[in-house]
């Protein structure tokens, strides 16, 4: 899921330049898990904005505002709310932030910092573990991303750095390469990582990213 955080309230406030009329979107997918925007959230946003004085026309949490013909359509289903307002603030990540932005000419407001792919290990902790590279190579690694976990990403063993186990960078973390190891040899698969990992083709991660499925 798409791991994200709510900005403070100042830095939305000053996004407005005088603008007072809101409409609130939130989402109902990993924003809501995240706690930044699902209907508790914004709920929340519209009494801090009434207590400013802000004026909320209407909100909207959306199933998957990351899905662009659904957003378009949810939002038109509040046309009337939306024209009400001068700005639109959405409790999403950056990609539903550009969903929203695609169907108004009205301004649109990010509410939330959008921080990294993430795996939830239980309730409100959250952890990196693919940094989507575009080129996985989890099968060479016992299933341990060197690309994420290692702050070099470094895709052939440990750098000199590693202190009894211990990443020179997060002396709390184990090396990426250690746990690697490990993970390995308690398979009994360790001449998985005799072979040397190629540097990684950058052209399979450029940006933006487009897949097309064959139909
Ligand atoms: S190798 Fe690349 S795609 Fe695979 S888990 Fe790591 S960052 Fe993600
Ligand atoms: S100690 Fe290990 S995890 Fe840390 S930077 Fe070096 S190789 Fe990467």
């Amino acid at each position: 899921m798409i791991v994200s955080q709510q900005k403070p309230l100042d830095e939305i406030l000053s996004e407005l330049s005088g603008m007072s009329r809101l409409f609130l979107v939130g989402c109902a997918k990993c924003a809501t898990v995240c706690k930044a925007g699902g209907e508790e959230e914004v709920w929340q946003m519209q009494e801090n904005l009434l207590a400013l004085g802000l004026e909320v026309t209407g909100s909207i949490v959306i199933d998957e505002v990351c899905h662009m013909l659904r957003t378009a359509r949810d939002l038109r289903s509040r046309k009337e709310m939306l024209d009400e307002a001068e700005a639109i603030l959405v409790l999403a990540c950056g990609a539903g932030v550009q969903s929203v932005s695609s169907t108004t000419s009205k301004r649109t407001i990010a509410g939330l910092d959008t921080k990294f792919l993430g795996n939830v290990r239980r309730l409100g902790q959250f952890e990196q573990k693919c940094s989507l590279c575009g080129e996985c190579l989890l099968s060479r690694t016992g299933g341990i991303c060197p690309v994420t976990i290692c702050p070099k990403g470094l895709l052939n063993g440990p750098c000199g750095g590693m202190v009894n186990g211990l990443c020179e960078i997060d002396p709390e973390a184990e090396c990426a390469w250690k746990l690697i190891f490990d993970r390995l040899s308690d398979r009994g698969d360790v001449d998985r990582i005799k072979t040397t990992i190629p540097p990684k083709d950058n052209s399979s991660r450029k940006r933006p990213g487009r897949l097309k499925l064959e139909k």
